[in-house]
């Protein structure tokens, strides 16, 4: 019996992997798509990737109401299928990437091992939370607490609100800059008496009127209330010192999570393939092409600037073009 050879398997399901889905689809590449199953590795790892953590994406071009992101990524899922992507609910465990031009390799949870002669690689990168219940709790209802200030920081439950921002490093003063525009205060807690963040950076938040900075404070609890329809919406933080010990309350609306990203790239890591010093997959041109033949990466697992769901599906269109290339210039399309 013939092995079988898939021109392209996508290895994701959010807006990356379901944009390529659909564009290699559209070529007729027929490809195959891995979209993962639900983990926690260090974040929660979802079938649908980042979106279905949110409940209103309203900067995605084409919903001028806004949709809440479970929704947006079974409407790319539909897409997908509509022109004939195959679906499989499993993970990408292991990968063995070939380098004499035969096809890749790529080994499943479920103990298959799928050969492609082009691999998209679209898994993302988890922001990391806190890891208390009551902040996933108000994360994934809406309640609150988000891990994306350029997302969620302009949604109308924010505007002259005060809100808190979590962390002390560059990202995490961006956020903030950016949320003193809508929120009546930003707090910035820091858990040390000095903030990681670059000089200009700090200058550039601190010349606010509307920010502050609460030294040697840590997270310990997110305090929510139901609104008028019985939804748990945030009220204040419980912090901690650091120093004292002393516990207190502060009053916000929002609490945004700004403590870094880690890329999906464990099961990658005994490749060849090359990453950059935070562990996002290398792309050495402004293609999506990787280190490796056949092996092409799109959104957020290739990317630690931008980081949305427009960019990362962007990024996914470039990989199946990319893939269509290299197929036909390999005689493989
Ligand atoms: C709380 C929150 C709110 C956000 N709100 C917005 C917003 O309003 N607007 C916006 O533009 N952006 C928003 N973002 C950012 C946006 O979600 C991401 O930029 C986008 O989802 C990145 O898409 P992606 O396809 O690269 O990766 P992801 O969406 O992270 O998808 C990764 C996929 O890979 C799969 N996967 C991972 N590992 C494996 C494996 N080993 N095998 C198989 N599959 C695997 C996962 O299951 C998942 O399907 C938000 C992010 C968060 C955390």
């Amino acid at each position: 019996m013939t092995e079988t050879v898939h021109k392209v398997v996508i290895i994701g399901s959010g807006p990356s992997g379901w944009t390529a889905a659909i564009y290699a689809a559209r070529a007729d590449l027929r490809p195959v798509v891995y979209v993962g199953v639900a983990k926690q590795d260090p974040g929660p790892i979802l079938p649908g990737g980042q979106l279905m953590l949110t409940t209103e994406v309203e900067n995605y071009p084409g919903f001028p109401e806004g949709i809440a992101g479970p929704e947006m990524m079974m409407k790319f899922e539909q897409q997908a299928c509509r022109f004939g992507a195959q679906v499989v609910g499993e993970d990408i465990v292991k990968c063995d990437f070939s380098t004499d031009g035969s096809p890749h390799t790529l080994h499943t949870s479920q103990g298959h091992a799928v050969k492609a002669h082009a691999v998209i690689i679209s898994t993302g990168a988890t922001a990391n939370w806190l890891g208390l219940e009551s902040e996933m709790k108000l994360a994934t209802t809406g309640g609150g607490v988000s891990a994306c200030a350029v997302c969620d920081g302009a949604l109308p439950a924010f505007r002259n609100q005060p809100v808190a921002v979590v962390g002390g490093g560059d990202t995490a003063l961006e956020e903030a800059t950016y949320l003193t525009k809508f929120a009546s205060t930003v707090y910035m807690i820091h858990r040390r008496d000095e903030l990681r963040g670059s000089k200009v950076m700090q200058e550039r938040f601190l010349g606010n009127d509307n920010a502050k900075v609460l030294w040697n404070k840590t997270v310990i609890e997110c305090l929510s209330t139901p609104d008028e329809h019985g939804a748990e919406k945030l009220h204040a933080i419980r912090l901690k010192d650091t120093v004292t010990g002393e516990e207190s309350e502060l009053a916000v609306k929002g609490m945004f999570v700004a403590i870094g990203h880690t890329p999906a790239t464990k099961f990658l890591r005994d490749t060849n393939l090359e990453f950059d010093d935070a562990g996002y997959i290398d792309l050495k041109t402004r293609s999506s092409k990787t280190n490796i033949a056949g092996v092409f990466a799109g959104g957020d697992v290739a990317d630690a600037v931008y980081r949305q769901a427009i960019t990362a599906s962007g990024m996914g269109c470039q990989a199946a073009i990319d893939a269509e290339h290299w197929l036909g210039e390999q005689g493989l399309n």
